[in-house]
């Protein structure tokens, strides 16, 4: 039996495969939710899944949820399913995000605003609504949402991811101040360019990934394993008097 657990959204891949594969190592019991019911299949069938039923007694336990982050229901199950599996909850990883800005005048592009709109804040939203309740009964917890350096300062072409991720700065600082009373922390990470299935359309392009990593006082781009290693300290009691913020993850660009 697990003592701590956390849902991570977006689990199936990236960032927030990276952030369940450490939690679990670190002895979490992790809710892993996402849209994609293969990704979540190949999770589901890791030594220490749920399903897999391979882990010694005590081992971390991976439970799959399949669902879109902008609906309630899905915010519902993810929740009872930690309760229901592991008697608590702990914490909470908001990971999914799309991109797929359209040029403002194309064909399509406010319905494309639309749906970014909805995994990218509405399903933060729905999130935070979810696990609040199962935090408090806990005595308090920790959210840690995945914004973006797109929500910090824009992107040029990229207006409605930029506004997307802008709009998940403020919710957190929102969401803390509304929810520090309770013992309930709320922060964000902002990773700039990072190796992921979201990026792999950019890294396609002949060039671009030794341009941008020029541009990065770092000279590369970020690991999904490194933000979940910043996610996991924001998340954790080392980070307990830090709330509302969205530390850049960046390799330094912003500082320019
Ligand atoms: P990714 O595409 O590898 O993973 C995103 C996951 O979210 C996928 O598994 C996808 O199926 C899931 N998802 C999408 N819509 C969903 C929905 N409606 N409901 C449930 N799950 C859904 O991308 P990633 O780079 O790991 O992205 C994770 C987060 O990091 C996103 O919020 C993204 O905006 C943010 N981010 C990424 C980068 C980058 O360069 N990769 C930079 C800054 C911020």
């Amino acid at each position: 039996m697990v003592t701590s657990s956390v849902v991570i959204t977006g689990a199936a891949s990236g960032i927030g495969r990276a952030c369940v594969a450490l939690f679990a190592a670190r002895g979490f019991g992790v809710v892993a939710v996402d849209i994609d019911k293969a990704g979540l299949a190949d999770l589901a069938t890791a030594p220490d899944s749920a399903d897999g039923q391979s882990g010694d007694e005590g081992s971390p336990r991976i439970v799959p949820v399949v669902g879109d982050v902008s609906r309630e229901r899905t915010g519902d199950a993810m929740v009872r399913t930690a309760l229901e599996r592991f008697g608590r909850l702990d914490a909470a990883v908001l990971n999914a995000g799309i991109g797929g800005t359209l040029p403002w005048e194309a064909d399509g592009a406010l319905e494309r605003f639309d749906e970014i709109l909805a995994v990218n804040v509405r399903g933060v939203v729905v999130g935070i609504r979810s696990v609040v309740p199962a935090l408090r009964a806990a005595g308090g917890g920790s959210i840690v949402v995945t914004a973006s350096s797109a929500g910090l300062g824009a992107d040029p072409g990229n207006w409605a991811y930029n506004a997307s991720k802008g709009a998940v700065v403020n919710l957190v600082r929102a969401a803390a101040l509304d929810h520090a009373a309770q013992n309930i922390r709320v922060n964000a990470l902002a990773p700039g360019l990072t190796d992921t299935a979201l990026m792999a359309r950019h890294r396609a392009v002949p060039g671009l990934v030794e341009a941008s990593s020029r541009r990065i006082p770092l000279q590369r781009w970020g690991l999904a394993e490194e933000h979940a290693a910043a996610i996991w300290f924001l998340a954790s009691p080392d980070a307990s008097y830090i709330t509302g913020v969205t530390p850049p993850a960046d390799g330094g660009l912003t500082a320019m």
